[in-house]
């Protein structure tokens, strides 16, 4: 199996069990992601597709909790714990262990925020997985040295 290792996540064929689901051939997994003071959000508290999820904490006007994330890019699958998410609201996302605010990477086209994971411990925004803060909104992206990753037509990862 093709495999290969880029800061923080891994490209890897699409695995027979899900290939039925996703159109992807290739599927980017993110394996560690990092709050500004360097806690990996990637945790065994919530597993999709047998791959630890990327774990966040949320704070609404409805109160505290946390938000699981599945790490492969391009699967919208999110799960709230001890809170309930309204379509649309916006969220401030928080790291569950030190409660820093990831930063704004830019605004979202919906007017919500991107929201960024480091893929190091550098803090480097290069290098990093955005997310809308949103509820509802789709927009995710990989950037990698200035590069945005992605799915081609044909499901193959590409970087450009
Ligand atoms: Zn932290
Ligand atoms: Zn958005």
């Amino acid at each position: 199996m093709a495999m290969f290792n880029l800061k923080g996540m891994m490209i890897f064929p699409t695995p027979e069990r899900i290939r039925e689901t996703v159109k992807m051939k290739e599927m980017i997994v993110i394996q560690q992601c990092y709050c500004p003071n360097g806690h990996n959000l990637v945790s065994n508290q919530a597993i999709f597709d047998n791959f630890e999820g990327i774990v966040l904490k949320t704070k609404s006007e409805k109160g505290e909790g946390l938000v699981a994330l599945s790490p492969v890019f391009g699967i919208k699958q999110r799960v709230s714990i001890g809170i309930t998410l309204m379509k649309d609201e916006l969220l401030e996302i928080t790291c569950p262990e030190c409660n820093a605010t990831l930063p704004v990477y830019s605004a979202c086209s919906c007017g919500g925020s991107l929201i960024t994971l480091f893929l190091d411990q550098q803090n480097d925004f290069t290098n990093s997985v955005l997310i809308c803060n949103r509820v509802g909104c789709q927009n995710a992206q990989i950037r990698a040295h200035n590069e945005v990753a992605n799915y081609d037509d044909s499901g193959n990862v590409i970087f450009r």
